[in-house]
């Protein structure tokens, strides 16, 4: 599991995370959502060891990942805009993570052709980034993410940019991602409707603070209060 527990992390005088405790299940496919600015991707990045808490914990699978740099963490990360190396293909980009760590090429090689194949890219593999449709990179972004077999998937709103036919399309396919590979992931969107229908648990966080965490059911019919009630109710 991921275990948050009483982080604080302020920017100046201003509160974003106050007093954050929560515990992500092993496996599970867990969702962050709350409107904007209200700390999700601050929560994110502390968990990937990319900002540090002012105070409190972060463990992962039982490793104190407190003061530990995001490159000790296994972590894999898919942002809204992601940096693909521009000049290598599709193939190099998502062998980069086992080629810094010197992995023996035969196995680069079937490794990558699995998780192209996992992602539905296997005839992209020669291509550069470039000639990707935005749908088509960030499924690469996430068979890169995969590469390293991360213990833990950080996405950030990963389908923020994309139409919204395509953003369905991706979000139903990593519904099914999720189901072959259960690696533990944490998943950013302010979209309820993509929230309740891709999460196995949902964390609502509004201004720093944790408003509810349940199932998608729980918040659906049993909202903790007039926020979530409010936040999830004008779902299309
Ligand atoms: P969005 O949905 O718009 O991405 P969010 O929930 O991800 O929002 P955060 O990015 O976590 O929100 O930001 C929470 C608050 O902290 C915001 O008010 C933001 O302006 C502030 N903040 C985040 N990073 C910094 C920073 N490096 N310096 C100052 N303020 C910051
Ligand atoms: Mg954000």
């Amino acid at each position: 599991s991921i275990e948050i527990t009483n982080v604080n992390k302020r920017f100046g005088d201003f509160v974003a995370l106050d007093d954050v405790s929560v515990s992500i299940p092993t496996g599970q496919l867990t969702a962050l959502l709350g409107p904007s600015g209200g700390g999700k991707s601050t929560l994110l990045r502390i968990i990937g060891g990319l900002e540090q808490a002012d105070t409190g914990r972060v463990v992962i699978e039982g490793v104190d990942a407190t003061n530990l740099p995001p490159q000790k963490r296994n972590v894999g990360f898919v942002f809204q805009h992601y940096a693909a190396f521009k000049h290598l293909s599709v193939r190099r980009n998502v062998a980069f993570g086992l080629e810094i760590r010197k992995r023996p090429k035969a196995e680069i090689r079937s490794r990558v052709d699995e998780l192209l194949a996992l992602v539905h890219l296997e005839q992209f593999a020669e291509r550069l980034p470039s000639q990707l449709s935005g749908g088509q990179r960030q499924r690469m972004a996430l068979a890169r993410a995969l590469a390293i077999e991360p213990t833990v998937l950080l996405l950030d709103e990963p389908f923020g940019a994309l139409d919204a036919k395509v953003r369905r399309e991706l979000r139903d396919w990593l519904r099914r991602l999720h189901d072959e590979v259960h690696v533990s992931t944490v998943f950013v969107t302010h979209d309820q409707e993509e929230a309740l229908e891709v999460a196995d648990e949902i964390v609502v966080i509004n201004e720093g603070r944790i408003e509810q965490i349940g199932s998608p059911d729980d918040l659906y019919d049993r909202p903790a209060n007039d926020f979530v009630m409010s936040f999830l109710g004008p779902v299309t």
